[in-house]
């Protein structure tokens, strides 16, 4: 039994950094375009955002690799692949709910991670990345990567989900943990001003907590930021 799991963990881990250094490097290569010469200076950050990354692909990769192999053979978790187990309206829902449950733990976990003793100790290696790059987007020290790989793996045994929203849940947090280091918007500014982007957290908004710290730190959403008085708005700088 023990080497299916130990297999699954191997496995999920290599997905895990397959899928970083595809769509970190997709957008890196994006910015060569967008914005000619903006990482040229940045080159043993990089590297050294590359090396953090790596390495948290398998504290992501091991907990989700064992809990598919769980879910596969013993009916581990709330995933379902039936499309009528839940009515169909329940499929935007349930997106939505593990966004809010995942931006909640990150603001909270981020705040934490803010005093003088945690930031030393992990949360320091996410902001020696000065200005991010694409290749920032899993660049966390081991206790920080350990305190984001939990989350979807605890939310599966809570809130039940279809596993084609498992996949959009899993591509957005890839996609914006990817975007909003870049270094640019990608999102249209008619959307980012718009009534809803007001609501919702992309580069213009996490640039300016690299920035300034001490503020701007949500994941998703700017409900907690606007709750506890975080929230400073966009960095004017990475507007289209
Ligand atoms: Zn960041
Ligand atoms: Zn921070």
């Amino acid at each position: 039994m023990m080497m299916p799991i130990l297999l699954s963990a191997l496995a999920m881990t290599v997905i895990v950094a397959l899928r970083y250094l595809l769509t970190s490097g997709g957008f890196a290569w994006l910015t060569t375009r967008v914005r000619p010469g903006y990482y040229a200076k940045l080159g043993s950050q990089m590297h050294s955002e590359i090396a953090w990354s790596l390495a948290s692909t398998a504290i992501y990769g091991v907990p989700a690799g064992i809990i598919a192999w769980g879910w596969q053979n013993l009916g581990w978790t709330q995933v379902y692949s039936n499309w009528n187990t839940y009515p169909l309206w329940y499929l935007p829902v349930s997106i939505l709910l593990y966004l809010l449950a995942h931006d909640t733990w990150f603001y909270w976990t981020h705040r934490w991670m803010h005093a003088p003793r945690p930031f030393k100790i992990a949360h320091a290696v996410h902001h020696a990345s000065r200005p991010p790059t694409a290749w920032a987007a899993m660049s966390f020290h081991p206790i920080e990567a350990l305190t984001g790989a939990v989350v979807i793996p605890a939310l599966v045994f809570l809130i039940p989900i279809h596993v084609a929203m498992l996949g959009i849940v899993l591509t957005i947090m890839t996609i914006m943990g990817v975007t909003n280091h870049m270094g640019w918007e990608l999102f249209p500014r008619w959307l980012v001003h718009s009534r809803v982007g007001n609501w919702l957290i992309t580069a213009s908004h996490h640039q300016l907590h690299h920035e300034r710290y001490s503020c701007n730190y949500g994941l998703y959403f700017r409900i907690w930021d606007r709750i506890c008085k975080t929230d400073r708005g966009l960095a004017d700088a990475y507007q289209q």
